[in-house]
């Protein structure tokens, strides 16, 4: 049996890193094995477009004919199960072994689980596509949806839901909505949109107790001692790294599969990458982070794939998220919480930018809101300055006449 490189899962990162294999001019085997059923796509629509849509459609990262052309042996509805690193082979869940030289890492991650939910059919995640079709199907006009944490995913789908014509409830235990990463400024942007939509969002709530009813489809929820009846609840608690198959070969984890600069695992034959991988982010001191983000996921694909050609190349981008929800976009570049400091800068009537910076000037970050495009110009040129370290001046920052490229010039 041929080795070559083999790819676990077939999602943003695996698909990217396959396909940059040959655009790197590889032509050993390359084998992308993926336990989903379908092709590659894209998750992002599945909380925004696709859920608001008629059916859920699915934007493929590759289509046959690419991944036929690039000669990638495409595994669907195949999961790895175990690692044997002392034989170099991979057993999948039918009992096969597929045999590797160098291998790449990139399950992912999986909802995060309530214990209080398990065994309720009217309590759902969304992860995949199928998840999202499942999802799709229950928003019915007049269903009440209770959506169970206001972070990006339940927001945007509370925006979704609501555009169906669902009676919608987002509950959040912390004081505000989106606690991690995002400035109180733009949650209070997003709660107020939402406000207008008619969504409903009850922060720094307790939820002691769900009930399925008789049909197992609905549930009730006690919160704060008080019954809220729902046609569906959707939870939106974060996400867990797949590190299994990594910790039960002797893998180190840590908040992740824990790779090094050149996203290389403790076995130098393993490689791992994007929402499954923790790793020393350069621009801000090798700080350890993992990151669930789109753009994450292709670049560290692209890297991890050149990387496994050996060319050495160290991380060094910086982090970037979106998310849309209405006809707002919100844009972070760079951890805000890295800043010590905040500037303000107005793009227009209805947009604006928080530009962090550190004790010592040096701007670590930005976020901002607005509708379509409004600040993508602006986000993309304050990556830059992040990338270079630079300490613009405040004053200039915050001046809505100064171009940001003559700083970057600067
Ligand atoms: P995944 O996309 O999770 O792919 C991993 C694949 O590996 C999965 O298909 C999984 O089934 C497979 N796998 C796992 N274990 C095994 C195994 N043992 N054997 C075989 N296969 C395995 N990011 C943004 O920046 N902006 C957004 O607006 C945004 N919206 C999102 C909306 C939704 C609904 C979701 C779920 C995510 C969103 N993200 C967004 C995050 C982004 O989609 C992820 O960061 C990206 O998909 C991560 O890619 P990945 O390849 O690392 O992991």
């Amino acid at each position: 049996m041929t080795s070559g490189i083999v790819i676990v899962g077939a999602g943003e990162c695996g698909t990217r890193a396959a396909l940059a294999l040959r655009e790197e001019g590889y032509d050993g085997p390359v084998t992308l094995i993926g336990a989903e059923r379908h092709l590659p796509y894209e998750r992002p629509p599945l909380s925004k477009d696709g859920m608001a849509a008629e059916t859920v459609g699915m934007k493929l990262i590759a289509d046959t004919v690419r991944l036929q052309e690039a000669n990638i042996d495409l595994m669907l509805s195949s999961e790895v199960v175990r690692i044997d690193r002392n034989a170099r082979t991979l057993a999948l869940g039918d009992g096969s072994l597929v045999p590797y030289d160098k291998l790449l890492l990139a399950t992912g991650a999986c909802p995060r689980r309530l214990p209080m939910a398990e065994g309720i059919g009217g309590c759902v995640y969304l992860r995949t596509h199928d998840d999202a079709e499942a999802i799709r199907t229950r928003l019915h006009p007049d269903a009440h949806v209770a959506i169970i944490g206001g972070g990006f995913i339940g927001l945007e789908l509370a925006a979704a839901a609501g555009q169906r014509g669902c009676k919608v409830t987002v509950l959040e235990t912390q004081p505000r909505i989106l606690m991690r990463g995002v400035p109180a400024e733009i949650a209070d942007v997003i709660a107020e949109v939402h406000a207008r939509h008619g969504v409903a969002i009850r922060c720094g709530v307790s939820i002691s107790e769900m009930i399925p009813d008789s049909s197992m489809r609905a549930v009730s929820l006690t919160v704060n001692g008080a019954r809220i009846d729902a046609d569906l609840c959707i939870l939106g608690i974060g996400a867990i790294p797949n590190t299994e198959i990594a910790s039960d070969s002797g893998l180190a984890v840590e908040n992740g599969i824990r790779v090094d600069e050149n996203l290389a695992t403790s076995d130098p034959n393993i490689f791992a990458a994007g929402d499954c991988a923790s790793f020393p982010l350069a621009i801000y001191g090798g700080r350890r982070v993992r990151l669930e983000a789109w753009r994450n996921a292709q670049e560290q694909g692209a890297l991890a794939a050149r990387n496994m050609l050996n060319k050495g190349e160290r991380h060094s981008a910086v982090p970037w998220f979106w998310s849309d929800q209405y006809d707002l976009s919100l844009q972070i570049a760079g951890l805000v919480d890295e800043g010590v400091t905040t500037v303000r800068r107005d793009v227009g009537e209805d947009a604006f930018i928080l530009f962090h910076l550190a004790a010592d000037g040096r701007l670590v970050a930005a976020s901002g809101i607005g509708p379509g495009n409004a600040i993508a110009r602006d986000i993309r040129l304050a990556e830059m300055l992040i990338a270079r370290g630079a300490k613009p001046p405040g004053d200039k920052l915050a001046a809505s006449d100064t171009k940001l490229k003559s700083l970057l010039a600067a």
